[in-house]
């Protein structure tokens, strides 16, 4: 597998706060099984807010080896991120591109493809309102689904809070919706892959 691709693309400016960034870092398979997106933080790696060098990314137990087992099934990988702290100035867009291109680089070499990953830049502590992208509003999932253009575009979404569901259930896209915790994601994950149809 090779890293052949990388971009960050803003989208659908209705107005100044209304902007979300996709980066795509490999191309979409047309037999995809399904596209699994992850939560980020809390989900996938330690959450640290202001997290904005990959020295501060520290991978949750299983989770390299049930990223790999999905990819291995024929799984598209996705992530979905608010990442608040870009509007509050404690990051950089271009420090988070660079840590999310160190993620998906280490990922592969464990055998993992990083489809895409899809952020909210926006803080309501900041600017004291909810866009539409920031989770629990369905945004990024809409926009994910909507560049997923597969034979069978199903979506299923794992995170560790409550805002992840929500998310994921009011896009009415996603099949399933399933919360994690620090210690059961690998269990979480074998068993959404037991009971799934298409598997
Ligand atoms: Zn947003």
């Amino acid at each position: 597998m090779q890293l052949d691709r990388l971009y960050a693309d803003i989208l659908s400016p209705n107005g100044q706060n209304n902007r979300m960034h996709f980066e795509q870092y490999f191309e979409l398979e047309a037999d995809s099984k399904g596209l699994v997106i992850f939560d980020r933080d809390g989900t996938l790696i330690e959450d640290y807010k202001g997290l904005s060098r990959s020295d501060m990314v520290k991978w949750l137990p299983g989770r390299i080896s049930s990223l790999a087992k999905l990819t291995s099934l024929g799984y598209t990988i996705g992530i979905s991120t608010n990442q608040g702290a870009i509007e509050e100035g404690l990051i950089s867009v271009d420090d988070l591109l660079a840590v999310h291109k160190d993620i998906v680089s280490e990922a592969q070499k464990a055998g993992i493809k990083i489809w895409a990953i899809i952020f909210c830049p926006h803080s309501k502590v900041k600017s004291g309102k909810m866009c539409n992208c920031r989770k629990p509003r369905p945004g990024m999932i809409l926009e994910l689904h909507q560049r997923f253009i597969v034979t069978n575009p199903r979506l299923v979404f794992f995170g560790d809070k409550e805002s992840d569901m929500e998310a994921a259930q009011s896009s009415g896209l996603c099949i399933d919706s399933i919360l994690v915790d620090t210690d059961n994601f690998s269990k979480r994950v074998d068993e959404w892959i037991g009971t799934d149809d298409n598997f």
